[in-house]
């Protein structure tokens, strides 16, 4: 499988304070890596970074094997994200906003491609209100539907069911699940939901004081710590002193 996302000792220091401290990871096509940690493990930070955001202090990010701030206008092409605190212009409406951001992207057949995203993520009933209107489940369906105008090969997805009821929320990840095996993309996803990391994750990994401390499997994850429940793993390396590597 071609590697999709390389991270390699990629690092951001706040003046004297190290927000990601070395972190190197891979994310491959067709995967969909879970990035985890408690709240300061450095999650948002590394994708703001991967989104050219905030500018690393050292390390380096690879996308489909070239250098994100040599090649960032083509890179960032290929890539979307949502996430909770990324708001919609309140004043426009589903359809209107699906339609700017296909056209930032250059979609060039963008009609075809606001109407499928409407079908696909029922926003059929929504096309008309003010974004501002909508509930927060709601701007967070279009979130995700605005997420895949581009058709993206690396979608960073920052707590997309954060504020779904549940099977609103089932239905969604069999979405996102449906459309990244069709473009065979990969997927950056945090979420603080065990339940979903363990549904959707091919691999997790958890950072804790801006450190990678655990990268595998969930199968591998739950052998290793003697742990069925994800969630208990999470609590026992939340509270572990930090080390290189588990
Ligand atoms: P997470 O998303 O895992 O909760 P963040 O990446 O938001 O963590 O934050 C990691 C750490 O970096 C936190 O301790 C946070 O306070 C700090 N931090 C984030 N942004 C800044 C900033 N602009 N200036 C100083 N410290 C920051």
């Amino acid at each position: 499988m071609a590697t999709i996302l390389r991270v390699t000792n990629l690092t951001k220091q706040y003046n004297s304070f190290t927000a990601v401290n070395r972190i190197s990871f891979e994310v491959k096509e067709g995967e969909i890596v879970s990035l985890l940690g408690p709240n300061g493990a450095g999650k948002t930070t590394t994708i703001q970074m991967l989104l050219s955001l905030v500018s690393p202090t050292s390390g380096d990010i690879e996308v489909f094997g070239k250098n994100l701030k040599e090649h960032r206008e083509e890179l960032l092409a290929m890539m979307n994200f949502t996430a909770p605190y990324s708001l919609l212009p309140y004043n426009l409406t589903p359809r209107e906003a699906l339609t700017v951001f296909s056209l930032l992207y250059g979609v060039r057949n963008y009609r075809e491609r606001v109407k499928s995203l409407v079908d696909e993520f029922d926003l059929g009933e929504l096309v008309n209100k003010k974004i501002g209107q909508l509930s927060s489940g709601e701007q967070m369906r279009l979130g995700v539907a605005k997420a895949f105008v581009n058709n993206p090969k690396l979608l960073l997805l920052d707590e997309p069911t954060a504020s779904l009821d549940p099977p609103t929320a089932r239905q969604l990840r069999a979405r996102i699940l449906n459309l990244i095996r069709e473009s065979r993309g990969a997927v950056l996803w945090t979420s603080h939901n065990m339940r979903e990391v363990e549904t959707v994750s091919d691999r997790i990994i958890f950072l804790s004081r801006g450190r990678v401390v655990a990268d595998d499997t969930p199968q591998n994850l739950k052998k290793r710590f003697g742990q069925e429940d994800l969630e208990e793993i999470f609590i026992i390396i939340a509270n572990e002193p930090v080390r290189e590597s588990l």
